[in-house]
């Protein structure tokens, strides 16, 4: 049985998954043009909306969200007072477990067969669907990327796009496979087959699930953003509407969404706004045209509390735009969301993965990164994730997560540099069996050479330096050291170039 790209056998390594995915040269071409793309649109579309301004909104943003965590507890109290008292029925739940048992209730109460379900990244989390489908009710995926995640048994690959890792050509078979649709890998009609097959679930559905952009405390009101309206035809057709968000979803009052709204889209896929921004507050009143009869709100810690504990409190201002993957040299060669095994990837999930799920389950994942600071940069919430992902490498250390190799290893590097007369006897040693190993480039090659020594390359070094050497060659040490070239240009005098 292949393993579920979300769901592997634990600890989860990701070095198989990454070295597959660098190999595949089409995933490869998907995921560099996707994530490019929007990473140069936020850069474009912020610059031209904010310009100097950009940062200091980043810096509100983040301000605001760390404020609401700050006070939570008293936040949360006043989002569930007002969502009551506009009609919704709150939940809470402590843990996936409890969350998903909170879903299945209510879907079990009202009879529900048919639920007409938009994008949620914290029910992908607990894993509502497979209990849902349990009960024997039909769960359809509507937004788009979703959907099709669904019809190829699939997962996905990124928190905005799920299906980053898919061409049309995989869409189009989908369709006919799944739907008896006829081939076409035409954008337009490929969406209007989707279109026609949602709309008669739409209109039959008996229960409608969404998550939540943001909650706000000062109304109870639920915010969703998409760019499909699905989420509002999840919202307005079935009788009863359930909400599942994560309890760091919430904001003070109506007019901070200005600040959120105005960098959500920005980031997440380089638009001035997403097409269809949707304010729940209750369920449908009497004067309503449409809307639930009953709405549920499940307010999901599951981890959450813990991450709050400072210093990691600050991972849960993340409102789930996705700019830190596009943005992330790491996510893109290794192909995407799956080769961190898990729901949340790129940098924000190279973070709380390990927080949620245990460090020791998920070794890799807070070397995942080469700390260039691109995510930080692309946060609208100014998260400092290189940050967060140097403190989660001291945590594994410190709890013997590390493997004993690599422990040892730093060990003894330690122990070199605290004395001089190792570290000189170190460096002569490696400098020695480098060049030993080391051989000169073909005659050819070194002719055009611009530099006058004798560069010599490495192209397979042994023992665990051959993970670099598979990939490109390594200059080996010239065979004079600094200090003699140093010494040789006369302590002090004016470099003109020319080093070893
Ligand atoms: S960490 Fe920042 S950039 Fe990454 S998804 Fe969250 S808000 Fe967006």
């Amino acid at each position: 049985m292949t393993e579920h790209p979300l769901h592997p056998r634990l600890p989860f390594d990701m070095k198989p998954r990454a070295a597959l995915a660098a190999e595949d040269a089409l995933l490869q071409q998907f995921i560099f043009t996707a994530t490019h793309e929007k990473d140069r649109g936020r850069v474009r579309v912020c610059q031209r909306a904010f310009g100097e301004r950009y940062d200091a909104l980043r810096g509100l943003a983040g301000a605001i969200k760390q404020h609401t965590l700050d006070h939570l507890d008293s936040y949360l109290e006043r989002f569930i007072d007002r969502a009551e008292a506009a009609g919704a029925r709150v939940h809470f739940a402590a843990d996936a477990e409890q969350a998903n048992a909170i879903g299945a209730r209510i879907a079990e109460a009202h009879g529900c067969r048919l639920c007409v379900k938009s994008k949620s990244m914290v029910t992908e989390e607990t894993g509502l669907v497979p209990v849902l489908e349990r009960l024997g009710v039909e769960v359809v995926e509507t937004d788009l990327g979703e959907f099709i995640i669904q019809l190829d048994h699939d997962a996905p690959s990124h928190i905005v796009t799920p299906m980053i890792h898919k061409d049309r050509r995989s869409v189009a078979r989908a369709f006919v496979r799944e739907l008896g649709a006829e081939y076409t890998e035409d954008p337009e009609r490929l969406t209007r087959i989707a279109r026609e097959h949602m709309r008669t679930k739409y209109r039959r559905a008996d229960l409608g699930i969404s998550g939540a952009n943001f909650l706000v405390a000062e109304t109870g009101s639920i915010v969703l953003c998409t760019n499909e309206g699905n989420a509002d035809f999840s919202v307005s057709g079935p009788p009863v509407h359930v909400v599942f968000a994560g309890i760091e979803k919430v904001v003070p009052a109506l007019r901070h969404l200005a600040v959120f709204l105005k960098l959500l889209a920005r980031s997440a896929t380089a638009q001035e706004q997403t097409v269809y921004t949707t304010i729940i507050t209750g369920p449908r009143r009497p004067a309503d045209h449409d809307g639930p009869g009953e709405v549920h709100v499940v307010l999901v810690d599951n981890g959450r509390t813990e991450i709050l504990r400072a210093p990691t409190r600050e991972l849960l201002r993340c409102i789930r735009c996705g700019a830190c993957l596009n943005a992330c040299p790491v996510y893109r060669k290794v192909g995407g969301g799956h080769a961190y095994g898990a729901v949340y990837s790129g940098p924000i999930g190279a973070v709380i993965t390990p927080l949620f799920k245990g460090i020791e389950n998920y070794p890799d994942l807070p070397r995942a990164s080469s700390l260039c600071g691109a995510c930080f940069e692309a946060c609208p919430v100014k998260i400092d994730l290189p940050r967060q992902l140097v403190w989660l490498r001291r945590e594994s250390v410190e709890q013997k997560v590390t493997r004993w190799r690599e422990r040892l290893m730093y060990r003894l590097w330690a122990a070199t540099l605290e004395r001089p007369w190792a570290f000189g006897l170190a460096r002569f040693l490696q400098r020695w069996l480098l060049r030993w190993r080391a051989r000169s480039r073909d005659s050819g090659s070194q002719g055009q050479r611009e530099s006058p020594l004798d560069p010599r390359w490495m192209t397979a070094l042994p023992g665990p330096g051959r993970g670099w050497t598979e990939c490109r060659d390594l200059l080996a040490p010239p065979s004079g050291t600094f200090r003699k070239w140093w010494r040789s240009r006369g302590r002090g005098a004016e470099s003109k170039g020319g080093g070893p």
